[in-house]
């Protein structure tokens, strides 16, 4: 099979424009597969919040993973906009992280102190502090809080809009209404994928389908992911709130707008992305619980989309054991926004066999019962 792409590239989320764009920057010629249109999925569904901090409940590689792609967004933003003329929201208005009880105090302010000994910034507030910056604005049974100034957000919409365009004009074959339905298989190395009507050789193939990986049933057991779907209520209050405020069961993000995002449920109902009045209610309500002044607020829309979960809520990044030249960017579950940066530069590097990072706590191998001597790894390069 001849080749008519170095990599095609199946998925146009966040994360399949970002690799797209960043392979054809280094030089190859890709194919991005989109079975509806880029953007259309759970990039398109999310909150934007970049939040590594605010997020983390202990340190490790998954935290040091979202915190090295939040360190990227200015750059990468900035050379997005300047490329396409798309603006994206990108904000550093910091987040701020609330407690109703003495208990969840306790546990916020562990998560701070070991921030800081990290030598990240972290500012403790107590209720009285809160009450006087911002006077009105918190329920009165906000016991505390720590600010993140570092953490921040961005419009996914708008961005992974920015990202199709960047890619399409660095060349990319961007092709919506296109199902990849298997990999073209030569003698244990992937050459390719097949739709029903066409084949689409490559000498690598990228699988970024999200919430549907591995687009291969073959495959699935290296890429075992699954959908966990988060529904959003989108509020106009009449006085624009100043930052992102959020507690143990609701995130506040302010758009450029006005506009305000309530989020996000976390349910596991399969493919089925429907908006219920349970998940409206119960978003609504702890809005107003945080922010009183929201029950004032003009309801404007609601919509859902499905996270994608790999059983320890870790990305999958990595080639699938057994199928040289399949590389898996899946399973990103709550920081797909946030991880995009990073993963567009870390799939490159697997893609082009540059780099010598340690991704094992990433790869797919650790879903793999095959032992790691089976294991065939890919010529690309
Ligand atoms: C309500 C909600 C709020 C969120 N908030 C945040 C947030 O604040 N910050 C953050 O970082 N993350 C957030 N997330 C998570 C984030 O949205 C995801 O992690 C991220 O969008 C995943 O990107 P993706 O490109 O992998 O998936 P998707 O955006 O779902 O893209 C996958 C694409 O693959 C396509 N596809 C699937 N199968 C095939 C096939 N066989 N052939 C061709 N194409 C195919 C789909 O049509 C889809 O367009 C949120 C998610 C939800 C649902």
């Amino acid at each position: 099979m001849t080749p008519t792409s170095d990599v095609v590239v199946v998925g146009g989320g966040a994360i399949g424009c970002a690799i797209a764009r960043e392979l054809a920057a280094r030089g190859l010629s890709v194919t991005l597969l989109e079975r509806g249109e880029p953007g259309g999925e759970a990039s398109w569904a999310a909150a934007g919040l970049l939040s590594p901090q605010s997020d983390a409940c202990e340190p490790g590689p998954f935290f040091d993973l979202c915190l090295e792609s939040r360190t990227l967004y200015a750059a990468w933003s900035r050379a997005l906009e300047d490329e396409t003329g798309l603006g994206v929201g990108y904000r550093v208005t910091g987040i701020l992280r609330c407690a109703y009880s003495e208990a969840e105090r306790e546990s916020l302010l562990a998560r701070s102190l070991w921030q800081r000994k990290a030598g990240l910034t972290a500012d403790d507030r107590t209720a009285r502090e809160l009450s006087v910056s911002m006077p009105g604005l918190l329920s009165r049974e906000v016991a505390g809080g720590v600010f993140f100034p570092e953490d921040g957000v961005v419009d996914s919409r708008r961005l992974t809009g920015a990202l199709a365009a960047s890619a399409a004009r660095r060349g990319v074959r961007v092709l919506p209404g296109t199902e990849a339905r298997r990999c073209l298989v030569e003698r244990g190395v992937c050459r390719g994928v097949a739709t029903a009507t066409e084949v689409f050789p490559a000498a690598a193939v990228v699988d970024a389908t999200g919430a549907w990986a591995a687009f291969d049933p073959a495959w699935r057991a290296a890429a075992p992911v699954t959908p966990v779907r988060g529904q959003i209520v989108a509020l106009r209050p009449e006085t624009p709130l100043p930052l992102v405020v959020e507690a143990e069961d609701v995130y506040l993000v302010p758009r450029e707008d006005g506009q305000v995002l309530a989020g996000a449920t976390s349910e596991r109902e399969g493919f089925r992305k429907a908006v219920t009045a349970d998940g409206v209610l119960s978003l609504t309500q702890a809005a107003i619980r945080l922010v009183p002044a929201l029950s004032a607020a003009r309801f404007e829309t609601a919509w859902s989309g499905l996270r994608p979960a790999a059983p320890d809520g870790w990305p999958i990044l990595g080639e699938a054991p057994g199928l040289a030249g399949l590389v898996f960017a899946a399973g990103h579950y709550r920081n797909g926004i946030l991880l995009a940066p990073l993963t567009a530069r870390l799939v490159g590097d697997l893609v082009t066999r540059t780099g010598h990072r340690d991704l094992s706590a990433f790869s797919p191998d650790r879903f793999a019962s095959a032992p790691p001597e089976s294991r065939r790894r890919g010529q690309f390069g």
